[in-house]
């Protein structure tokens, strides 16, 4: 395959990826990510979808096409394995359910959060007191108020069919192993087709960005933790091309967690100094002292999901060095953090 500019992975089309596997950006909306990528395996009787996208009227005419084009249509989709909970990968699976029957899998580990949401919508999870903790008020303000409109059953949200745990899945006559890999979500799986050196890696490793680290309605209690140790299995598996739901299918597998890992050792460093410069500080005060995004933006200069983001990213960055004991932190409902002398 060309190796195209960076923006250039989200041109809509099926792009082949091996014999009967296609790659299928689809669009986003008002998203920093600009594109999700579905993975379509034929089957035999039609196409299996690999993640299924956002449930918005733009991405389904994208899939759509994109279907045609590889001469399937959305009722031709035997079922869509999502690789994990959130609403860019998730909720249009459910929406080709209702309309075509197409059943969805989910790993089991997402069954708290999408319980919940299910319930009480996405909007309305642990992630707003979670940032009442962190010292962030207006952003768990911002958090519970986010588009009012929004509701659960508009938005797609049903639970999932299949509930997946480790093991194998059949598509055709291929056998994908699933992999557990708790981290970006509690219960995020990856899906790897040892004899093609291929790895459908969801969010867990994306080649442009370092992935999100435990924003999910039910909250993990050291998801840095758990992302780590996840990359580490994945490591030890032999190297394979990487296909990630968000940017171009050109990777490989080592190299790319190589640098996650480096990523986040420099980062646990940056953040033990902020806390050092500090003396004693909440999360949110330690998040304002780091810079964000591969642009190394301030944190001021970010809007206000992603300063959630940044948030929920530091606690786990901070929730990490409390647990290795470099530093402590208080009781309080706003906890402080400083450093173990
Ligand atoms: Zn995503």
């Amino acid at each position: 395959m060309s190796r195209a500019g960076a923006g250039a992975w989200t041109e809509p089309g099926a792009f082949p990826i091996a014999p009967g596997i296609h790659r299928l950006p689809l669009p986003l909306r008002d998203d920093g990510l600009k594109g999700v990528n579905v993975y379509a395996i034929e089957d035999g009787d039609g196409v299996a979808l690999i993640d299924g996208g956002w449930a918005i009227p733009e991405a389904f005419d994208v899939l759509a096409a994109s279907l045609n084009s590889i001469g399937y249509r959305p009722g031709d989709v035997t079922r869509t394995v999502v690789t994990h909970a959130h609403i860019d990968h998730y909720t249009l699976a459910v929406r080709l359910r209702t309309e075509y029957g197409a059943p969805v899998a989910v790993g089991r580990g997402e069954r708290d959060s999408l319980t919940w949401i299910t319930g009480h919508g996405p909007r309305h999870g642990f992630q707003a007191a979670q940032l009442l903790t962190a010292g962030a008020p207006q952003l768990a303000e911002y958090m519970s108020r986010k588009d009012p409109a929004a509701d659960p059953v508009a938005e797609s949200w049903e639970l999932p069919d299949v509930w997946l745990g480790e093991g194998e899945i059949k598509i055709g006559q291929r056998t994908l192993r699933v992999l557990e890999t708790p981290g970006h979500t509690q219960g995020h799986i990856v899906l790897w087709l040892e004899d093609e050196e291929l790895l459908f890696s969801g969010d867990q490793i994306l080649p442009h960005i370092t992935p999100s680290i435990g924003f999910e309605s039910v909250p993990q209690p050291q998801p840095l933790v758990s992302f780590l140790d996840s990359l580490g299995r994945v490591r030890q598996l032999p190297d394979a091309r990487l296909l990630p739901a968000h940017g171009p299918a050109d990777a490989r597998v080592h190299a790319r967690i190589d640098e996650l890992v480096e990523h986040h050792r420099r980062r646990l460093d940056q953040t033990r100094s902020a806390v050092a410069r500090l003396a004693s500080a909440t999360a949110a005060e330690v998040a304002q002292e780091l810079p964000w995004t591969r642009h190394e933006r301030t944190f001021a200069e970010l809007d206000l999901f992603n300063r959630t983001l940044a948030v929920t990213e530091t606690r786990a960055h901070l929730a990490f060095l409390v647990h290795r004991g470099e530093v402590a932190a208080s009781a309080d409902d706003v906890v402080l953090y400083s450093v173990v002398a």
